[in-house]
């Protein structure tokens, strides 16, 4: 079986630290569009220095640049047997230019991980990376409210989607995330 995996949720949810997690539980690649394009920032390329300017403003990159470098990761053969996908994707051009890469197959599941607005904004002002001002913060979720969030409608109403609790220590969450990967492997085992 293969798991193909689809981590939703705002930004701070946890996505990146469920992610490391899940790598540990399935041996899956972490695929982590935020880290790919700060791999691209530290390169120093000319590529790298405008996807900066873009992340520090907590702006989007554009579609296109997106969707190439996830389609040219998924062609590596390590993402043959799935994949976690963090981050992506974050808009319905995106959400639809995953499904044309993947058909005629799909993903298997899509898990948000709900945690409150509140809870989220004092995680990143902690954790403090360059784009984790005030300003790009509140930037960054203004997009994800328009933008990402309505892809839980799209992913729900293809059946993939599951949400799960994202407060509490994180091996508890971790623990809701195996348990809803396991019901749905059930499921289409029957
Ligand atoms: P966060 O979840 O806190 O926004 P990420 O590491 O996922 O952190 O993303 C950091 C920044 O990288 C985003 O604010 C955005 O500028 C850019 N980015 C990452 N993924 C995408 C994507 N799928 N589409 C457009 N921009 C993206």
């Amino acid at each position: 079986m293969t798991t193909r995996l689809v981590i939703l949720g705002k930004q701070g949810a946890g996505k990146g630290t469920q992610c490391g997690l899940l790598v540990e539980n399935y041996g899956i690649p972490h695929i982590s569009t935020g880290d790919m394009l700060r791999a691209a920032v530290a390169e120093g390329t000319e590529f790298g220095m405008q996807a900066k300017a873009v992340m520090d403003a907590g702006d989007l990159v554009s579609d296109k640049i997106i969707l190439g470098i996830v389609e040219d990761r998924l062609a590596e053969p390590d993402a043959a047997a799935g994949f976690l996908l963090d981050g992506f994707p974050r808009t319905a051009a995106q959400a639809d230019g995953l499904v044309e890469l993947l058909a005629p197959g799909s993903v298997d599941l899509a898990i948000n991980i709900d945690v409150p607005d509140d809870v989220v904004l004092g995680r990143m002002l902690e954790r403090g990376r360059d784009d984790d001002t005030e300003e790009a913060i509140s930037r960054r979720l203004a997009l994800y409210r328009s933008e990402t969030a309505p892809l839980l409608d799209f992913f729900n109403a293809g059946g993939y989607l599951v949400t799960v609790d994202g407060l509490g220590a994180e091996e508890e969450v971790q623990e809701r995330i195996v348990a809803a990967i396991a019901i749905e492997a059930h499921k289409r085992d029957d």
